[in-house]
């Protein structure tokens, strides 16, 4: 071998041994590849804390950064995007250079139910992209759910409106027979009084909708209570039914007496009208502790009618009766119990009920105590 080849075979082999040195030094300070320098920091905590499904893309559709929700509405499905449209919403934000808002909607496999999500994507610096999604589901149930409450409510008045109007009618052609005018009169008066009991609850719970509660005042449950028998007296002397207190006597919860009083009412007006004559409705008072810290609860009980099984879980439901002709024939309307439920949980509390059919029910509300008060 010439000496002139032996040198460069050896410049070589220096170089080469060189070069690897370089390309080990620049390794190893290169991150490891879990660890992607493309991500700010920031995005990545920012992504993470969100409560909506939110995920980083890199530059190959690799996940980068995502929030709890991502993988549990279907975002995410291991490393990759779980959805495929949703691939291809990243990749043309990716190519556009633009920001994407659609709703997607996504049957997902294992007989899951569907998810229908809100969805944007951002094109970022670096090639990276931003999903933000969202589940449409509660605000679609939110939709439904006023849609039917007016639905229902213009069906509810048109019934005594109508009534009223026939009515009227009747009376005037039975001019010559003042007994039937007396008699239709009489069923005209009912008939408004119904419009007007539907229209205050109707007021009553768009009040108890739209306004953050004042749950400011020290209430004393005792006063709740007597007022709310008081006012239910007459109805329940009409047929011959009993009213008692009992628990303890003392307590005391931070709220709206006159709220208070119109919820346990209109329990007390129900176990009333919902037993036979000569029943007996009990409302009891206690203190109870739990691990959100001490509560009050107050709960109305009869020996009424009772609730099937599977009608306890709606009658909290706006305009839904188990008996419609029962409520319709007391004056009911259908809105007495969600006006309950808006107040109770207003004041952060909660409301149910135990029945049985033929034996009868118990509706309970329990309230948090006042802070500071013992139980007496
Ligand atoms: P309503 O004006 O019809 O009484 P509510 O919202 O107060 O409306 O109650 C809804 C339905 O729940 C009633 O129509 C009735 O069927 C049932 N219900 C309520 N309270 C009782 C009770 N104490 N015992 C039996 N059924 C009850």
């Amino acid at each position: 071998v010439s000496p002139v080849v032996a040198a460069l075979l050896g410049a070589l082999v220096g170089l080469l041994a060189g070069g690897l040195l370089v390309v080990r030094l620049v390794r190893s300070r290169l991150p490891a590849p879990s660890e992607p320098t493309l991500l700010p920091a920031d995005l990545r905590r920012v992504t993470e804390s969100l409560r909506s499904a939110a995920v980083v893309v890199g530059p190959n559709d690799e996940i980068l950064a995502s929030s709890p929700a991502a993988p549990t509405l279907g975002v995410v499905r291991g490393s990759r995007i779980g959805i495929p449209a949703l691939l291809a919403l990243v990749r043309q934000a990716r190519a556009g250079g633009e920001a994407l808002t659609v709703n997607l909607d996504h049957r997902r496999s294992s007989g899951r139910p569907e998810v229908q999500l809100a969805v944007r994507v951002v094109p970022l610096a670096g090639r990276l992209t931003w999903i933000v999604a969202d589940d449409r589901a509660p605000a679609l149930r939110l939709e439904e759910s006023s849609r039917d409450f007016l639905a229902n409510a213009t069906h509810e008045l048109k019934t005594p409106i109508g009534a009223i109007t026939l009515l009227a009618e009747a009376a005037e052609e039975a001019a010559d027979d003042p007994a039937a005018v007396r008699r239709f009169a009489r069923r005209i008066q009912n008939e408004s009084g119904r419009l007007g009991r539907l229209v205050s609850q109707l007021i009553q719970l768009s009040r108890l909708q739209g306004h953050a509660m004042r749950v400011a005042d020290l209430v004393e449950v005792d006063a709740v209570v007597a007022a709310a028998l008081d006012r239910s007296r007459e109805l329940a002397a009409a047929r011959s039914i009993s009213l008692t207190i009992g628990g303890t006597p003392g307590l005391r919860v931070l709220g709206d007496a006159d709220q208070l009083q119109t919820a346990v009412t209109n329990l007390v007006h129900n176990a009333i009208t919902y037993s036979d004559a000569k029943a007996r409705v009990v409302v009891t008072t206690r203190a109870e502790a739990s691990a959100d810290g001490d509560r009050v609860a107050i709960a109305v009980s009869d020996n009424g009618i009772g609730i099937a099984p599977e009608d306890t879980a709606r009658v909290f439901e706006r305009f839904y009766r188990v008996d419609y002709a029962r409520s319709r024939a007391s004056g009911g309307t259908g809105l007495g119990l969600s006006i309950v439920e808006e107040i109770v949980t207003g004041h952060g509390g909660e409301v149910t009920v135990w029945s049985k059919p033929g034996s009868g029910s118990t509706f309970t509300i329990v309230l948090p105590s006042a802070p500071g008060e013992e139980e007496p």
